[in-house]
């Protein structure tokens, strides 16, 4: 059994590079298929992170570095075509010519929160580059850069190139989950993660039996925030509400066995959280295809 396992997998990677490029990879949710589509990446180092100690870094961060990438997620459902996020846009319009799509079928852009890695791509010279989209985002994300000054520039001029076609939402509290039936569209949750920004959100997506976590910004530093989940960001909002929101979303999908996926997580960034060997948190990246 556990080789026929590993045989699929083997055949997973083959046929994924067999068809698509190394920037996007396929894996199923019930009835939807969900893609990455890497922008790339690049390496981060010790001082972006904050609450640390000396031993953690030692252990962790040998080096003081982390590889830190950037991932947009694909959702299709049998009748949309959904994007969580936009990354930068850097290699996100050819990902998705490869895969048949142009920019005029996205029909939904979900966001996690609007920092520039996340909606860079959804400008071109200042317009929508996705003119049938209508996007999603949280209210207090929405109000936190509307009201931003200078640094909310990029955000207002996605609100402005949208217009009418921006929904905002309040998400459901995590410990409501269970009790909640509502989906903000067929077969997508959105959870509260609150913390890296004020209205920082992850999206949970089912399908028949089938779960799925994109968990936006909740780890930018896996090799040292898994094990030491209290290892915030210097830039997070409000990191002890981002501590809280990291250590609650993984007991979830530690919880429940649910196959996750992040913005900054090395490629192909889905896998599984377990707990860790001595501390806190692992993740095992897999690759799921159709099938498996
Ligand atoms: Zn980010």
């Amino acid at each position: 059994m556990k080789h026929c396992f590993l045989l699929l997998m083997v055949m997973c990677f083959l046929n994924a590079s067999a068809q698509e490029p190394q920037t996007v990879i396929t894996f199923q949710a019930g009835k939807f298929t969900l893609r990455v589509l890497s922008e790339g990446g690049g390496q981060g180092n010790s001082g972006l992170l904050k609450g640390a100690t000396p031993e953690q870094l030692k252990k962790y961060l040998p080096d003081g570095t982390f590889p830190i990438e950037t991932q947009v997620f694909l959702v299709r459902t049998p009748d949309k075509n959904i994007l969580i996020d936009a990354g930068y846009g850097k290699n996100l319009f050819k990902n998705l010519q490869t895969l048949g799509l142009d920019e005029s079928k996205i029909q939904v852009i979900l966001l996690t929160h609007l920092h520039g890695d996340h909606i860079g791509g959804m400008l071109r010279d200042g317009k929508a580059a996705f003119p049938n989209a209508e996007v999603y985002l949280a209210e207090k994300e929405y109000d936190y850069w509307l009201n931003l000054g200078e640094k909310g520039a990029v955000a207002r001029k996605v609100f402005e190139a949208y217009k009418d076609k921006i929904h905002r939402f309040e998400p459901i509290e995590l410990v409501e989950i269970e009790n909640q039936t509502d989906e903000l569209i067929p077969g997508i949750q959105a959870i509260a993660a609150y913390g890296h920004t004020p209205g920082h959100t992850a999206y949970l997506i089912r399908s028949d039996e089938s779960k799925r976590l994109i968990w936006g910004d909740l780890t930018h530093a896996m090799p040292i925030q898994m094990p030491c989940p209290e290892v915030a960001l210097s830039f997070d909002v409000d990191s002890e509400k981002a501590i809280l929101s990291r250590k609650l979303l993984l007991d979830y999908v530690l919880k429940n066995g649910i196959i996750s996926g992040g913005m900054h997580v090395a490629f192909p960034a889905v896998g599984k959280v377990s707990k860790g060997k001595t501390e806190g948190y692992a993740f095992e990246a897999i690759c799921l295809c159709e099938g498996l």
